[in-house]
């Protein structure tokens, strides 16, 4: 399987790592939103959020509450987003789990999801379909 974070684990190709421990690395995306666009990434392979482990995934997250204040100090931004991409439709190119640390600047012109409007009815129906499957 071709995994270029597995890669970037093994040091077998550059990357601008800023942060590891046993369970994590982090480093510079290779192709930033904004300055400082960080991906935290288990050593552990998991293709995406369903199969990760729960233990790298509290890794993961204690990883992110650490690093995301300092990444936003050190480069002066105003805050950050977090983004994970589970599956192709979903703008996942690298399977293997991965979270964004993006961090945001006043001003940075940079472009959320908007939302859409929906009517009550749909809501409601949306709401049970999903209601109807959590056990
Ligand atoms: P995804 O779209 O799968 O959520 O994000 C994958 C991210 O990995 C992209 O933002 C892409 O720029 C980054 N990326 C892909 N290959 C490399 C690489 O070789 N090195 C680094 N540092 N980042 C990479």
């Amino acid at each position: 399987m071709h995994d270029i974070f597995l890669k970037i684990i093994n040091k077998d190709i550059p990357a601008n790592i800023i942060f590891e421990n046993e369970y994590v690395i982090a480093f510079l995306d290779i192709s930033p939103v904004t300055k400082g666009h960080t991906l935290v990434v288990p050593k552990k392979y998991s293709k995406n959020i369903l199969d990760i482990e729960n233990e790298d995934l509290v890794e993961i997250i204690k990883s992110i509450k650490y690093l995301a204040p300092i990444i936003v100090d050190s480069i002066e931004a105003d805050g950050f987003c977090i983004k994970q991409n589970n599956g192709e439709a979903a703008d996942q190119t690298v399977m293997h789990t991965h979270f964004h640390i993006i961090p945001r600047f006043r001003d940075d012109g940079l472009v959320a999801w908007s939302g859409n409007t929906s009517n009550p009815d749909e809501f409601i129906e949306i709401a049970n379909k999903i209601k109807n499957n959590i056990e």
